[in-house]
């Protein structure tokens, strides 16, 4: 049944991803905005169990929707995924009067947050934020836009030092799940090749394509990795190839947690305002325990037990594209089957 809200919570949990502050700072504003109390719950659902939690207002969170991280901090929690530590967290929320909740965070988040509205009355809203943009029901997650920009820029320079050296160059970038940092980045600074968790990677047939321009001396190779792909990282697929290509310089570069950090781009700090706004929209209309998405544009509420990893959702056009775009004196259709 429809009950209004008139305080609300909000916090930030598992991975954190640049953008996540602008989200926080939308929903205190907007709440704020319809006049409901705003509380701020520090370290996720850990601070909800321990009673981190904490009333904001408007001006406590000014001069934060460039900053990276969260001010409210995040973790990961054993305790919630038990009743016990549920309960607990309940208590705390009843006894400040706070009815409703926004999650910001991926789907291990939403996935509790599912648990938590099954058994308690507390009506939760997600806010999607991760790098990894691995959430179905959604064009845009909080965070992708600026790792993939932060990975582009360090794929840059590596380039230049590559090509200095005539080098083979594998570098690593954030991925366990899902490939969409290292398909974006990798097209965006001319992979020769890129592998992803969801396709198959075919290493014979980069290894002949490696041997075939090695006999044209074109030494210089960028292969994209993803740290969820089937060899299990760059370091992995850099001791395949040294074995078949004896002769040819290999390095690896792991880009690592710099892809998580720094000031959020415009395109994630407007999605994260647009999502904070209209969650807690959505809980002012009593829409309750789903999650915030955009799709084509547009807003949509998407139920939070939906909000499963976006495997396997990758295009044969964007693989394509990739083949395509990373040929040099290769005209011939036959051939770039080869590749
Ligand atoms: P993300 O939200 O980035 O996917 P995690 O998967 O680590 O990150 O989830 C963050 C937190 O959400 C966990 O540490 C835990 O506290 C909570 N959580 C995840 N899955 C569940 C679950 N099935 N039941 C209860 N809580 C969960």
């Amino acid at each position: 049944m429809e009950k209004k809200v008139s305080r609300i919570g909000v916090l930030t949990s598992g991975g954190d991803s640049p953008g996540m502050n602008a989200a926080v700072r939308a929903v205190v504003r907007t709440g704020n905005y319809h006049g409901l109390e705003v509380y701020g719950i520090m370290r996720g659902y850990q601070g909800l169990i321990e009673d981190d939690i904490f009333r904001m207002d408007s001006r406590s969170v000014a001069n934060i929707i460039q900053r990276g991280g969260t001010i409210l901090k995040t973790a990961r929690c054993k305790e919630f995924f038990e009743y016990e530590g549920r309960k607990r967290a309940y208590e705390n929320l009843k006894k400040r009067g706070i009815d409703g909740l926004i999650i910001i965070g991926g789907d291990g988040s939403f996935r509790g947050a599912v648990n938590f509205s099954n058994e308690f009355d507390i009506p939760c809203i997600g806010i999607a934020g991760t790098i990894d943009k691995d959430i179905q029901g959604t064009d845009f997650t909080i965070g992708f836009d600026t790792a993939v920009n932060t990975a582009v820029e360090a794929i840059d320079k590596i380039r230049d030092t590559m090509d200095a050296h005539d080098r083979i160059f594998i570098i690593e970038v954030m991925g366990r799940d899902a490939g969409y940092i290292a398909l974006h980045s990798g097209i965006a600074t001319g992979a020769e090749n890129i592998l992803i968790p969801e396709r198959k990677t075919d290493m014979d047939a980069i290894i002949k394509s490696l041997l075939e321009k090695e006999r044209r001396q074109k030494l210089v190779n960028l292969i994209v990795v993803a740290e969820g792909d089937d060899f299990g990282g760059a370091n992995q697929v850099q001791k395949i190839l040294k074995d078949k290509l004896p002769n040819a310089e290999i390095r690896v570069c792991i880009l690592g947690h710099i892809q998580r950090g720094g000031s959020p781009t415009c395109i994630d700090r407007l999605i994260a305002s647009r999502m904070g706004y209209h969650a807690v929209e959505s809980l002012m209309e009593g829409r309750y325990n789903v999650f915030v998405g955009i799709q084509n544009n547009k807003m949509h509420y998407i139920p939070l037990e939906k909000a499963v990893k976006n495997k396997g959702k990758i295009s044969e056009e964007w693989m394509k594209i990739v083949k395509i775009l990373a040929l040099i004196n290769i005209t011939n259709k036959r051939l770039l089957k080869q590749v």
